[in-house]
């Protein structure tokens, strides 16, 4: 086998440099202008990589500014390797300048080094390792590079129709040792209009109701607004004090406050937090007898079928498999004079069909008067555990750190679906903290090292024959 470690222990100045310098453009979405659909930091950071694997002699293609590649090697089939060169906005708090690239005990510094510029550069220099050690691939490999993963994916759905999907391959954008299995994420919408003015007015009304801020997170705050006569207030505070559910509860002139507080998790992994919108609804159930008959069928519908359920099993979705179970996240509400919209983020698992899924839902919504409408959606993902890209990529990272882990299936989403045909391959290791998003992002370096080795080792293994 070609000594390709040690060619990259060669290269690691120089791989350091090439981080630091692709750190250091600030490639945060941006306003549109000729040529850079995502703004001229993300258009920047582009040219740069590609240009340097130009410089390596590598054939460089820029699909608009949207996405570009390098491709290495002849031969019928594609592999893709699929990585982005655009980052989250810095945030507050850095103690190392967000685009500095600044080297200190043992890491670098800065957004994107290792979400998900550190990658790039290990996998450039991978391929530029490929190269300089006479290796010849059998098929030909192709990295490439986006520039929207971390908004709307824009960029692989433009550069997919105008370049050839690849066979299969990997997107060292999520964790090691290898993601197979995404669970189908779908986004529901349900939303009800206030039919007006009920007469004889109703003795307690919601006015207003908002809790969350992002369907993808469980929501930690929510409030509440309620208009209550007089004459029942004592009973109303009473039931809300003989809840299970703690509510804040302060009295106003024409009526109560109520507050909420859960804790924030992921929609993926919902089990970690703790709903604040499904507290604060289970608390006003007690209240139904005295709202308006609509608002009542809207409060039974969220409080009985979720409240603080994350895994459908009020609604009847309750389902699992291989890939995990069902997880439904009660996301955001928002409850005004007018109607109430809620965003419900599902994640099933890989065998169940969406179908399935959707038609109950819907259903059930519509009897409480809720109309439901999709706002995002994608389709599991699935590669078999006996796929050669599972296990080839499997046997690499098991053979270079030792061991025998098994491949992942998660709930969250990566990169890699917009393969195809695709897996997840690092750059986390496992018990690595996420530094991804975070403030002081990093990268250590002898990480990036050993990450660069394998996936040298995975594009040899992916096409040597
Ligand atoms: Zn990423």
């Amino acid at each position: 086998m070609l000594d390709l470690e040690s060619l990259l222990e060669g290269k690691r100045e120089e791989m350091i440099r090439d981080l630091r310098e692709l750190v250091k453009i600030e490639s945060v979405k941006d306003a549109a202008c000729p040529g850079a659909p995502f703004g001229p930091g993300v258009r920047e950071a582009l040219d740069l990589v590609l240009q340097k694997g130009q410089a390596m002699g590598f054939a460089a293609r820029n699909v608009d500014g949207y996405a570009g590649h390098l491709e290495f090697g002849v031969g019928e089939e594609l592999i893709g390797v699929l990585a982005h060169v655009d980052v989250v906005p810095a945030g507050s708090g850095w103690t190392h300048p967000p685009f500095g690239g600044e080297v200190s005990d043992g890491r670098l510094y800065g957004r994107g080094s290792s979400d998900d510029k550190g990658p790039v550069i290990a996998c450039l220099h991978a391929l530029a390792t490929l190269k300089e050690a006479g290796f010849a691939p059998r098929r030909r490999l192709r990295l490439i590079l986006g520039c929207d993963e971390e908004s709307g994916w824009e960029c692989v759905d433009r550069y997919f129709a105008a370049e050839e999907r690849p066979a299969y391959g990997f997107s060292p954008d999520a964790e090691f040792p290898l993601i197979i299995a995404e669970k189908g994420q779908l986004g529901l919408e349900m939303s009800r209009c206030w039919g007006g003015v009920e007469a004889p007015e109703a003795a307690v009304r919601v006015v207003a109701l908002h809790g969350g801020t992002r369907p993808n997170i469980v929501p930690d705050t929510c409030r509440a607004r309620l208009r209550v006569q007089a004459t029942v207030l004592p009973e109303v505070l009473d039931i809300l004090r003989q809840s299970a559910m703690p509510l804040e509860t302060t009295e106003r002139e024409d009526g109560l406050e109520l507050a909420a507080t859960g804790m924030a998790a992921h929609a993926s992994l919902p089990q970690k937090g703790v709903n604040s919108i499904g507290r604060l609804l289970l608390g006003l159930a007690g209240l139904m007898p005295y709202l308006p008959g609509e608002q009542a069928e809207v409060v039974r519908f969220l409080a009985e079928g979720i409240g603080l359920d994350y895994d459908g099993s009020g609604l009847g979705l309750a389902c699992q498999d291989a890939s995990g179970a069902l997880t439904l996240n009660l996301g955001t509400l928002s409850w005004d004079e007018k109607g109430v919209t809620v965003k419900v983020d599902i994640r099933y698992p890989v065998t169940v069909g969406r179908q399935a899924i959707f038609g109950p839902m819907r259903d059930k919504a519509e009897l409480s008067g809720l109309r439901t409408a999709v706002y995002n959606e994608l389709p599991p993902l699935q590669v078999p555990d006996d796929h050669p890209l599972a296990v080839k990529l499997l046997q690499v990272y098991n053979e270079r750190v030792g061991g025998q882990a098994a491949p992942l299936a998660i709930g969250g989403r990566t990169y890699a679906c917009a393969i195809g045909t695709g897996v997840a391959f690092g750059p986390v290791f496992p018990g690595r903290p996420e530094v991804a998003h975070q403030r002081d992002e990093y990268i250590d370096l002898d990480e990036f090292m050993l990450m660069a080795k394998i996936y040298a080792a995975a594009m040899a293994a992916l096409t040597a024959e």
